[in-house]
């Protein structure tokens, strides 16, 4: 019974009889009731979707305690009790679950019901609404047969709103509802109280694993629960007159924050009233001027619950016939700005420690304020094509262009654009920045697209299955809808949906009680935070978020600028070293350029620059038209240049020709590369600026491949810091990233200072799932509940996790000061981030955006 559920929690209780236990004990005027726990719901499904004589036998033993409490028995012909039947499970799920109302009402109850309120009227209509409820939810009728009956009716009566049906006609949508009932079932409506109430509680139990329900844990990422608990109150009625009503309220604003009592009621109305939008409710301050009691007892309940729970209260109550009831309180959803407002204050105010109000903002909620969104407003009206994978958060409204060009020369004439592609090439990079947003049919969450517009803070959806992109004939083809350059689409990069048209987007609000949850964040965490980026913009945002250094710098990425390709590629397809080394000569100056800007723009701080990564041919052109150039800059003919591009192709360039294997063969890259690293060092040293040049060589499998790279950064660094004369530190380290380096950690810790782990990578090589083709065939694993997670997105912890944890220990037992930290997209994933604590990584390194994620993710791996 409510009030006697001390010490059993919302485990067993669920959130709400929690809730209403503890609101009786409190002395709150709830209406009585009792609850059935989760553990039935977990024997219920263990034995067949029944249960033993013994639940039954409790069940009727709290049933009669009820009647006696409220002196009044379920199905009476003089004073009928009547209950609600709610679902209940630990964790929320709003609306996923059944409910029925009224239940208890017959042919004979309702007479009873009809003389102790001296209204039929209200009577009748209770039992309508109870019959369609009950046949809906418990008996599954169609919904669509109860408006059928009822419309039926409306119009024989010639009368529009349901309000307008009297007695007679409202009798008779009772007969009509039955009949509906057993022409759909076949059984007849039970009369018999009892055998409703059991119907209902199976029909809760039931609602568990409805669709909604289990898409809704998945989403929301609620595990480990027994079940739902089932509550069955007492009903009381906010419908019986002028002096009755209904509302929901919230002890603070849910969208804003703001602390204010926030909500809505209606007079004369049952719940569903103020949910279905047929009357407006009205603001629940106007509450004082109707029910000026019942509003200030209001009031002080809603502020005695919010200092119980020490959170916002999300409230149901209902007066009847002037005595306010409380139906059910819980801890309120609210949006990421909200959360963090609320928090501040709440700690402020003294309600809740500071350690309490870093927990209370999930550190995935915060991406909702470092980017674009989507009016949710404007979603309700638009036309959704399809569902791609959210690899990049934000939104994104422009005109379609397929290819990097055309994005660049629209954006030019201040067109907004997004790029569509079947895939993006890093050669698209330019065309990426010109975007609003990617739109790539394939690719999965850490495919090229997916990371660098993440790492850009650009929307992106990739992997959309079921678009068919023909970039020759300039078409977007979605089941059977055809689209064309110039049409306008919209991108919800945070959930992966493309609208046709334009939506409406919001601006990215960064306020004052951000940047204060975010110190506190600090205090408490201790991971470093570091981000992956590649130009001084990007070192500038990330460090404005937070950024403690940059833990991954990607130098091929500003390879692919107009001014630079064009040197890469004459580097690759030269024939000679001496070929190589010229066209390297036009880069070197480049390169020390870049690295000027991003330890400028870190001074103080430590930048990890990662040599050369990807396979050569990434680099090559594509189109007749630059082949051709290419053929007159470096003076060979046409066809030889065609048959080396030819001779580069790998079959699997992710397990070819790149990373530290680029440098066996090609020294020169390694030779150039240190100079521009460490030339622009001195430089800035000589100039005052603190600077801590980290050099990480990447692909390492073997201690010996990683001597091969390490010898050549030390020769040419000590060569040009002589040069400049003067002293500098540096450090050189590696990735982990192949198992093999992993398992012979303590071998490559004898060359490496540092670790940063490759989880990209990482995970590629472990599980043998290529990145750039999983995304295809990853979504099904997680739907048929093979894989939890996309393991690209969230650390595969048992598997690939144990790789990390031996190569720390392994790392540690050489080099017991090793500084170890990951860079992968993992970096940015606050349940990755977790684990990444629990190995004691020193940092973790993630795109500028994510930053302040992590940073609170760090900071609640610590709390926890
Ligand atoms: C990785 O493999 O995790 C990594 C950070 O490197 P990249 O994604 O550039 O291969
Ligand atoms: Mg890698």
């Amino acid at each position: 019974m409510f009030g006697e559920g001390k010490g059993l929690g919302k485990t067993i209780l669920g959130g709400k009889g929690k809730n209403l236990s503890e609101m009786v004990e409190m002395g709150l005027p709830i209406p009585m009731g009792f609850t059935i726990s989760t553990e039935t719901c977990d024997i219920y499904y263990k034995n067949n979707k029944t249960y033993p004589q013994q639940v039954i036998d409790e069940i009727e033993e709290n049933l009669k305690r009820l009647e006696k409490h409220m002196g009044k028995k379920l199905g009476d012909a003089q004073d009928p009790l009547l209950v609600s039947v709610r679902s209940g499970a630990a964790d929320s799920m709003p609306g996923m679950m059944d409910t029925v109302l009224n239940l208890g009402l017959n042919d004979q109850s309702i007479q009873g019901l009809i003389a102790k309120t001296g209204n039929e009227r209200f009577a009748r209509d209770s039992y309508r609404r109870f019959l369609q409820m009950f046949g809906d939810v418990v008996m599954e009728v169609p919904h669509h047969d109860f408006e059928h009956a009822l419309q039926t009716i409306k119009d024989k009566k010639g009368v529009k709103l349901d309000t307008e049906l009297g007695i007679e006609d409202l009798k008779e949508v009772v007969t009509a509802y039955k009949a509906a009932i057993q022409k759909a079932t076949g059984k007849m409506f039970p009369n018999d109280g009892r055998e409703q109430l059991k119907m209902a509680v199976d029909a809760v139990f039931n609602s568990w694993n409805n669709d909604r329900a289990i898409v809704y844990r998945r989403l929301n990422d609620i595990k480990g629960l027994l079940g739902t608990a089932v509550n069955i109150q007492s009903m009381v009625f906010g419908n019986m007159g002028e002096t009755s009503g209904t509302g929901v309220c919230f002890t603070r604003n849910p969208s804003t924050g703001e602390n204010k009592f926030y909500g809505e009621f209606l007079m004369n109305a049952q719940g569903e009233d103020v949910v279905a939008g047929i009357r407006t409710p009205l603001e629940i301050q106007e509450l004082d001027k109707v029910m000026p009691d019942c509003y200030k007892e209001l009031v002080k309940i809603y502020q005695g619950l919010e200092k119980h729970y020490k959170d916002m209260q999300d409230m149901e109550f209902t007066i009847q016939e002037g005595k306010l009831y409380i139906l059910q309180t819980r801890n309120g959803k609210r949006t990421a700005a909200a959360a963090v407002k609320m928090a501040v204050d709440m700690v402020n105010e003294g309600l809740i420690d500071e350690k309490t109000g870093v927990l209370r903002v999930k550190p995935e909620q915060l991406d909702a304020l470092l980017h674009k969104q989507i009016n949710p407003e404007s979603k309700k009206t638009a036309e959704l094509l399809t569902k791609g994978l959210p690899a990049s958060p934000g939104a994104a409204v422009g005109q379609i262009v397929f290819s990097a060009q055309a994005a660049h020369d629209r954006n030019e004439t201040g067109k907004k654009v997004v790029l569509v592609r079947t895939e993006t090439s890093p050669e698209d990079i330019v065309g990426m920045v010109a975007s609003q947003g990617i739109l790539t049919a394939r690719g999965g969450m850490t495919s090229h697209a997916a990371v660098v517009a993440r790492g850009m803070g650009k929307c992106c959806v990739a992997g959309a299955s079921e678009i068919a992109v023909d970039e020759h004939a300039k078409t977007l083809n979605v089941k059977g809808k055809t689209f064309n350059e110039g049409d306008v689409i919209t991108l919800d990069g945070s959930t992966g949906e493309v609208f046709a048209g334009s939506l409406q987007t919001m601006d990215p609000e960064l306020s004052g009680d951000f940047a204060t949850l975010m110190t506190w964040a600090d205090k408490y965490r201790k991971l470093g935070i570091r981000t992956n980026a590649d130009t001084p913009h990007d070192s500038e945002v990330a460090r404005k978020f937070g950024a403690e250094g940059i833990g991954l710098c990607r130098t091929e990425h500003m390879f692919f600028a107009e001014d630079r390709i064009k040197a890469v590629r004459e580097m690759i397809l030269a024939d000679d070293v001496d070929g190589r080394k010229k066209a390297l000569a036009k880069l070197l100056p480049f390169q020390k350029e870049d690295f000027l800007g991003i330890f400028k723009a870190m001074a103080g701080l430590p930048v990890t620059i990662r040599f050369l990564d990807p396979p050569l041919h990434e680099f090559l052109p594509q189109e007749e038209k630059d082949i051709v150039e290419l053929s007159q800059i470096m003076n060979v003919d046409l066809e030889t240049l065609k048959k080396k591009i030819e001779d580069l192709h790998e079959f699997n360039p992710m397990l070819g020709h790149r990373g530290c294997r680029l440098v066996i063969t090609y020294p020169e890259i390694a030779e150039m590369q240190t100079e521009a690293v460490i030339s622009a060092a001195c430089e800035l040293q000589k100039q005052g600026i603190e600077v801590h040049p980290e050099i990480m060589i990447p692909l390492v499998g073997f201690k010996s491949e990683l001597d091969f790279n390490v010898e050549i950064v030390h020769r040419v660094a000590k060569e040009t810091i002589a040069r400049y004369g003067i002293d500098l530190e540096y450090k050189v380290g590696t990735m982990i990233e192949v198992p093999r380096g992993a398992v012979t950690a303590d071998k490559v810790a004898e060359t490496a200072e540092f670790f940063s782990f490759g989880t990209n990578d990482l995970t590629q090589m472990s599980l043998g799932f290529s990145r750039d083709d999983a995304g295809k065939f990853i979504k099904e694993y997680v739907v048929k509940n093979i894989f939890e997670k996309d393991p690209f997105q969230t650390l595969d912890v048992d598997g690939v996790g144990q790789l990390v944890q031996m190569a720390v220990d392994k790392g540690r037992k050489t080099r017991p000061n090793i500084k170890l930290g990951i860079c992968g997209e993992h970096g940015g994933d606050p349940q990755s981030i977790e684990f990444c604590h629990k190995v004691g990584l020193n940092y973790v390194s993630c795109s500028p955006f994510r930053v302040p994620i992590a940073r609170l993710a760090a900071a609640h791996a610590a709390l926890k």
